[in-house]
């Protein structure tokens, strides 16, 4: 590290070299300073399109089923459960079709905020791309308590301002609890998608748990009547 005039910080690269006299003796050492940062800037440039998305800044599907497999690796240590939720904006083709898709890009923009606002720290909110997010709640607790979260999400999306209008939106989402569902990242996510899709055919705006985890389900208030018909 070495300390610009401005007083700011910045990381040298430094090559030492000896010189020395005709009979050998060290006489003195040259030191190259070579400014590394604009390297690093680039590296963490890299990093970030690699695993966030460009329009919203969230993790991307590179980055989520990295936590993801990083949570049920730990979930299965630890007795730990998660939840994992997928969310569809309902009818969004429709914001681009008709206003535009800089509004669209907006609202997408705005949804990632108030899904951001939702979770707490440890969670993660990611876009999978298009108008799908996914989030991951690490002990999520009770299905009321993952009920509670997603009511204030649907709250929160339905006074969305869409343009210059205070219309709002709906969305869909499936979810998947692990370990009742005890299969892999991959898998997981693809149950959490099915559900998502349940979602959609059962009228949208609303979710809809992966039915197969009420079977020997041990979450205290999990019913296979409250799973069926969220
Ligand atoms: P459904 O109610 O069934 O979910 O349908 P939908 O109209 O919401 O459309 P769907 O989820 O099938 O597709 C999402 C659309 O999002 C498709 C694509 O045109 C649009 N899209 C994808 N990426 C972007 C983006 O970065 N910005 C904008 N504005 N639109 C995008
Ligand atoms: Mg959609």
């Amino acid at each position: 590290m070495k300390r610009c005039k401005d007083g700011s910080q910045v990381t040298d690269f430094v090559t030492v070299g000896a010189v020395r006299n005709r009979v050998g003796q060290t006489t003195h050492y040259v030191c190259v300073f070579s400014d590394i940062e604009t390297l690093k800037e680039r590296q963490r440039r890299l990093e970030q399109l690699a695993y966030f998305d460009s329009l919203t800044g969230l993790p991307n599907r590179l980055l989520l089923m990295d936590r993801l497999r990083q949570m049920c690796a730990a979930g299965r240590r630890h007795g730990r459960q998660l939840a994992i939720c997928y969310l569809d904006i309902d009818g969004f083709k429709s914001i681009n079709d008709n206003l535009g898709h800089h509004v669209g890009d907006g609202v997408l923009l705005e949804v990632a905020r108030r899904l951001s606002r939702e979770v707490r720290s440890g969670d993660t909110v990611a876009r999978l791309g298009g108008d799908e997010f996914v989030m991951l709640f690490s002990e999520p607790g009770t299905v009321a308590d993952i009920q509670a979260v997603l009511d204030r999400i649907f709250c929160s999306l339905a006074a969305l301002p869409i343009g210059c209008e205070r219309r709002g939106i709906s969305a869909s989402v499936g979810i998947t609890l692990f370990p009742m569902d005890d299969g892999c990242a991959d898998t997981l996510l693809c149950h959490a998608d099915k559900a998502r899709y349940q979602a959609k055919r059962s009228g949208r705006a609303g979710y809809c748990f992966f039915y197969p985890l009420a079977v020997g389900a041990t979450l205290p208030d999990v019913t296979l009547e409250y799973l069926a018909c969220p």
